[in-house]
């Protein structure tokens, strides 16, 4: 760890040297797709880590939740989160928290990719996928609904009374 270069330069933008962009996970039953991971700063004398993470436009994280609190900084492109019952859009330098068991997803579902910087406990539980049940009571809430089907949320339109 403490042998580990001090200076890491970046070279585009989410990318640096000697940091290896890999698979988003390595199990292969959690849905996702078109997302990379990249460790930026995994040291034993912190007790948090860093991550990178990066969707390509039209992927898409895991839906999960866990015990851990994530803290995350959108650091490129755009995109929006479901953190709990609610869905929003987010920007580059945007925060977000995730708070302890709430379900989240990050998509990329504004035509361009979205990565974003990702602070954890270094010691963390596992993430946890949601049950058929747990799915139908996330979509009851229909942007909810249209988030998950990946379908691009549409502006609400005023009603036009009709003659
Ligand atoms: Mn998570």
């Amino acid at each position: 760890m403490s042998d580990d270069p001090v200076f890491r330069p970046s070279r585009d933008a989410g990318r640096w040297d000697g940091v290896e962009v890999r698979p988003y996970k390595d199990e292969g039953d959690a849905p996702f797709k078109d997302i990379t991971r990249q460790a930026l700063f995994v040291d034993g004398r912190l007790g948090c880590e860093l991550r990178y993470f990066e969707m390509a436009s039209g992927g898409h994280s895991t839906l999960e939740r866990h015990e851990h609190v994530h803290a995350v900084m959108i650091f490129r492109g755009r995109g929006e989160a479901l953190v709990g019952g609610t869905v929003r859009q987010v920007d580059t330098h945007d925060l977000v928290t995730i708070p302890p068991m709430t379900w989240h997803q990050f998509r990329a579902n504004r035509g361009e990719p979205l990565g974003f910087l990702c602070m954890v406990n270094a010691e963390r539980d596992r993430p946890q996928l949601p049950s058929e049940t747990e799915l139908d009571t996330l979509r009851q809430t229909p942007e909810v609904a249209a988030f998950l089907d990946g379908s691009t949320p549409r502006p609400k339109t005023p009603t036009r009374r009709r003659r």
